[in-house]
């Protein structure tokens, strides 16, 4: 039993080894990805719940290696956080997205909100709503057109803090949604001094909701909480009709998932917008 314990140990080294290496890897070239143009942003589109018509996007960081390829955001964006490095690219995700949205409406798309996800580490930043702010000026997009994409575990770091920050954000018109909720836990009184918009029902609960039927509580249940809070549901990664019905059914007013449109390049999500609107 002893020797076995002992290989066990060797192996979780050996293990740990290999993903330290891989982090280093992946922060060694994270270094110069935004000077080599390898980042670029893919945008999905949400939608009523209805179906009627697209009510925005959300903006999705891609990596695109030129000797590795693609990168997962589940690989890099966690050591972009741990180094800091997530500060400079969210600050171009910030400034790209708003531009890119800019420029859609200016050849033509009715305005819609564009939705961009933001770190605890950008949130901690005293220059972070001064950051906001410069990108939408130096874009020219209205602050309304603007949502922050705030997870619910950031948010509960630091609750006092955050509700500062929170309110300037939402005294200058930009919309604050709460991502990946139900997968922390939220202070309900909390929750109720933030100036949200929306409330984003994570993936997890909606992956089998057909036949969880503590997923498919925990799904209601955040409706229910949110409007009787006056904010608004986004349920993500809505990939079947029947996942589509059950959430409809019960109030959740938007929707976004691989059932309606996978994330798009730029060219591909303005020729996606342009065609639902004119349907
Ligand atoms: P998230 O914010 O929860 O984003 C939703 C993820 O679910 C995206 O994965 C999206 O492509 C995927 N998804 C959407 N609909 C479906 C569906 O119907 N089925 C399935 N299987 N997946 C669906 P993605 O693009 O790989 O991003 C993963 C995570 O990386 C994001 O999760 C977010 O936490 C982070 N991330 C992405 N871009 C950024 C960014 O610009 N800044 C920061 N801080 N984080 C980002
Ligand atoms: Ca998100
Ligand atoms: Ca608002
Ligand atoms: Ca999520």
């Amino acid at each position: 039993a002893k020797s076995a314990g002992r290989n066990n140990y060797q192996f979780f080294a050996a293990d740990m080894n290999q993903i330290a290496t891989e982090r280093l890897d992946i922060e060694r070239k994270l270094r110069h990805a935004i000077s080599r143009n390898e980042l670029a942003l893919v945008y999905q589109p949400q939608f009523r719940a209805d179906g009627s018509r697209p009510t925005g996007v959300e903006a999705l960081l891609r990596w695109h290696h030129p000797v590795d390829g693609m990168i997962s955001p589940d690989r890099f964006i966690p050591v972009a956080e741990e180094t800091g490095m997530i500060v400079e690219i969210g600050d171009w995700v910030m400034l790209t997205a708003c531009r890119e949205m800019k420029h859609w409406i200016d050849s033509g798309l009715p305005p819609l909100r564009v939705a961009v996800n933001v770190s605890a580490r950008q949130l901690r930043r005293r220059d972070f709503c001064e950051t906001v702010a410069g990108a939408l000026a130096e874009s020219g997009l209205p602050a309304e057109l603007l949502e922050l994409e705030i997870t619910e575990s950031s948010v509960m770091e630091n609750p006092q803090e955050a509700i500062h920050i929170l309110q300037r954000l939402g005294r200058m018109g930009i919309s604050l949604a709460i991502d990946d909720f139900g997968t922390g836990y939220s202070s309900l009184a909390y929750l109720k001094l933030f100036p949200i918009d929306h409330l984003k029902i994570d993936r997890s609960f909606v992956r089998d909701i057909e036949h969880d039927l503590n997923d498919r509580a925990i799904a209601f249940g955040t409706i229910a909480l949110a409007h009787s809070l006056g904010l608004n549901v986004i349920a993500e990664g809505v990939e079947t009709e029947d996942q589509l019905e059950l959430l409809r059914s019960n109030g959740c007013d938007e929707v976004q998932g691989y059932l309606f449109s996978k994330p798009l390049n730029n060219a591909g999500a303005f020729a996606f917008l342009h065609a639902a609107e004119r349907a």
